[in-house]
């Protein structure tokens, strides 16, 4: 694993528990409201070089307050364990985080390892390879999985900061020729299929059908989300499992400033998210609102 960092204490990544999260670099998605350029964007990457199997990029865009991104390279891994090996007691989960961590060829391993020390395990996901996912929650290497659900189907690539063309190098290499295929068979039959709402859809009823504990989020941002987006959302996500919607801050910095893109985005306020929050009742009982 090329982990980008580690933030050695937290109490609101892991519901319930104390935990540390460690950051892993590179995402396949570029979210303009992402607050984590430094793992997202490889140009901007410490020193170092980039385990990645594929995609193009780094993660999830939580990074919180007070990080410890590693300034001088990639974080050893050893030293990683070291430092759970030392918090023996004091911190009971680890949250993986990123970037995207099911860009790593080697997670699975990764998070077994963690599990094997006796801590919890988190996972933070966009959702962007359910196969991987699907592994994951099979295997049973995690306790409890986050998952970002960027917007509503038909807003899913701009939210996601992806021409439609790109939409199939997130999903990595293996996609590639069968994207081709689809695409071939969907001209043919006047639609397309298997882009990054396809995969997130598919990655929600992964997460919906397991008994792995775990929750769905969304940065809402004004400019990107309306109340009739998540309503749309809402009726994807009815179900059990908790869904947030968290506030977008605006700022400095954004993954969306280096992409050249301004999509003019605010922060929506408490009313707004309420709103929100109203309208997806219907359909999600278990919603909270995040930041505000
Ligand atoms: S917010 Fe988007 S770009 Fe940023 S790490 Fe998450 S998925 Fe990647």
């Amino acid at each position: 694993m090329k982990l980008a960092g580690l933030q050695k204490l937290t109490l609101l990544d892991y519901p319930g528990e104390v935990a540390c999260t460690v950051f892993t670099q590179g995402c396949n998605l570029r979210c303009p409201f992402c607050q984590n350029p430094d793992l997202v964007l490889p140009e901007l990457f410490a020193a170092g070089e980039a385990s990645l199997c594929e995609g193009d990029g780094a993660g999830s865009g939580n990074t919180p307050e007070g990080s410890l991104l590693s300034t001088d390279g990639p974080l050893p891994e050893e030293t990683f364990f070291d430092y759970l090996e030392r918090r023996r007691g004091k911190l009971s989960a680890v949250v993986v985080s990123g970037g995207e961590p099911t860009l790593h060829r080697d997670l699975p391993a990764f998070l077994s390892r963690i599990r094997d020390t006796g801590y919890l395990v988190k996972l933070d996901t966009n959702g962007m390879r359910p196969e991987v996912l699907e592994r994951i929650l099979d295997e049973g290497l995690v306790d409890y999985v986050a998952m970002d659900v960027k917007n509503s189907p038909g807003k899913y690539a701009l939210t996601c900061g992806l021409e439609q063309d790109a939409e199939d190098a997130a999903a990595g290499p293996e996609h590639l020729a069968a994207a081709a295929m689809e695409r071939a068979s969907a001209a043919e039959g006047g639609e397309r299929a298997g882009g990054l709402w396809e995969r997130a859809k598919r990655s929600i009823d992964l997460l919906k059908g397991s008994p792995v504990a775990g929750e769905f989020r969304t940065t809402v941002a004004l400019g990107l989300h309306t109340v009739e987006d998540i309503k749309e959302m809402a009726v994807c996500l009815a179900g059990s499992r908790p869904w947030y919607l968290q506030q977008f801050v605006a700022g400095e910095g954004l993954v969306g400033a280096f992409s050249g893109k301004d999509l003019k985005l605010a922060s929506p306020s408490r009313e707004d998210l309420e709103e929100m929050k109203a309208a997806a009742m219907e359909y999600v009982t278990h919603i909270a609102l995040r930041g505000v």
